[in-house]
């Protein structure tokens, strides 16, 4: 087969790793430029699964079907005294960002993953886009794919007035050794994903892999999260570190205040069950992240394309950042191998339709988060959205084609 051309893909995460793998299965000739050192395995938690994301792998294919994750028999919410009060048959493998994150790693060879390349730059010319990398470096490609992430440069460079919007919540998170919890939590809690409701956010949680991929009992991971609304005053105490410095855009583990964590403990003992309490003080180091979305209105940009986080990020609730990733890039190969301009008009239209229908729902899912609506209407979704039966079923649902409205 003839080489289809060459393209650099910006960011070595799981939009640029699915691209890389489909137009190298298309012959095309691919280098990714990863700015962080080393590689990016512990930076994720959990991904609850769903056909989509079977899909998406098999596109791209990546054959990760069986031995994924571990396995969830449905959603249950308790009330702050630990009494269950819904729950919802939804059978589900839960895995992890990293065990997905490693596997697509493995099928790029080494001389075509750069790391320690931080895009500084684009240039265009009419065949050929060139790409200048803080370090020095530079590189001139046919394509080039901004596959770098919901604060993407290359989207400051091609679109700088899309910008990320903060939601008005952040969410706090766990990822935790399951021997670390009292084994009768453990016991109540694995086979499910456990919700409890708080004022000002829920908090779900679940078991995933492990470190090294294990999925056997006592070799796995808990992972929790734990959503609370925090206005501008609010945000700014919870990434501001000992020095005074404000960490914006979110703030490393190890830099959040020892105060801002005791204040989420004791809010946890007063809203939540005993048995996520037990939780939340087992996770020696939780960690925040402000909340943020935004969608694209363009994703060709001459020879610059955007494709997963830093085309449209949603809001986690949906749980689809990742099968977005995986079929952006694989129908994006797809459209370039066809090398007319019409496919890649195609690909960009069905794409935005998609990018636009996650953020809209993760919007609505979150509708009953952050500053309280004020008219009739978006009250009433806030009210459908935080009831337990809705929110059980629908958050990172194993179905979610039935819930993106997508518009023609
Ligand atoms: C709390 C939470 C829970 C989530 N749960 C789920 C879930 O259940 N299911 C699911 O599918 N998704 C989930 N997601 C979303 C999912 O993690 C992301 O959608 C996915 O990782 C996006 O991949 P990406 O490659 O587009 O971007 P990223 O993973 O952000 O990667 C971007 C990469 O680009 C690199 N980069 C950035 N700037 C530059 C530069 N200038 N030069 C070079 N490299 C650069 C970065 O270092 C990074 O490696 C969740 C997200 C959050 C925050």
């Amino acid at each position: 087969m003839k080489n289809r051309g060459s393209v650099a893909i910006i960011g070595g995460s799981m939009a640029g790793l699915f691209a890389a793998i489909s137009l190298r299965s298309l012959n095309f000739n691919v280098h990714i430029f990863e700015r962080s050192a080393g590689d990016l395995r512990n930076r994720g938690a959990g991904i609850a699964t769903h056909n989509e994301l079977y899909d998406a792998l098999e596109t791209a294919g990546v054959k990760l079907k069986t031995e994924m994750g571990v396995q969830s028999n449905g959603r249950v919410m308790f009330d702050n005294q630990g009494e269950v009060v819904h729950r919802v048959e939804m059978k589900q493998i839960m895995t992890s960002w990293g065990l997905i994150y490693r596997f697509l790693r493995k099928q790029i060879p080494e001389e075509n993953y750069h790391s320690e390349h931080c895009l500084k730059n684009l240039s265009f010319s009419r065949n050929s886009v060139t790409a200048s990398f803080t370090n020095g470096d530079s590189i001139a490609t046919d394509w080039l794919i901004g596959a770098d992430g919901a604060r993407s440069q290359v989207r400051q460079i091609v679109a700088p007035t899309i910008t990320p919007i903060y939601a008005g919540y952040l969410g706090w998170r766990g990822l935790i050794d399951e021997n670390l919890l009292p084994k009768e939590v453990l016991d109540e809690l694995s086979l499910q994903m456990a919700f409890g409701m708080a004022p000002g956010g829920h908090w779900l949680g679940y078991l995933v892999a492990g470190p090294n991929d294990a999925l056997n009992e006592g070799n796995r991971w808990y992972n929790w999260g734990w959503y609370r609304t925090a206005d501008s005053d609010s945000l700014q105490n919870h990434l501001t570190d000992a020095t005074g410095e404000f960490h914006r855009t979110g703030i490393p583990a190890h830099l959040i205040r020892e105060e801002v964590i005791t204040t989420m403990r004791a809010e946890a003992k007063k809203f939540l069950a005993p048995q996520i309490e037990k939780i939340i003080e087992s996770t020696s180091a939780p960690f925040l992240q402000p909340m943020y979305d935004f969608s694209s209105k363009q994703l060709v940009f001459e020879r610059a394309i955007l494709i997963g986080d830093a085309a449209f990020t949603a809001r986690p609730h949906v749980g689809m950042g990742v099968s977005k990733a995986a079929f952006d890039a694989s129908s994006l190969a797809q459209a370039l191998s066809k090398n007319n301009p019409a496919s890649l008009g195609e690909w960009e239209s069905s794409r935005l339709k998609f990018g636009n229908a996650t953020v809209q729902w993760g919007r609505d899912l979150g509708s009953y988060l952050g500053p309280k609506a004020s008219d009739p209407e978006s009250l009433k979704k806030a009210e459908y959205y935080m009831k337990p039966e809705t929110l059980l079923s629908i958050t990172a649902a194993s179905e979610p084609q039935q819930y993106l409205r997508l518009k023609t």
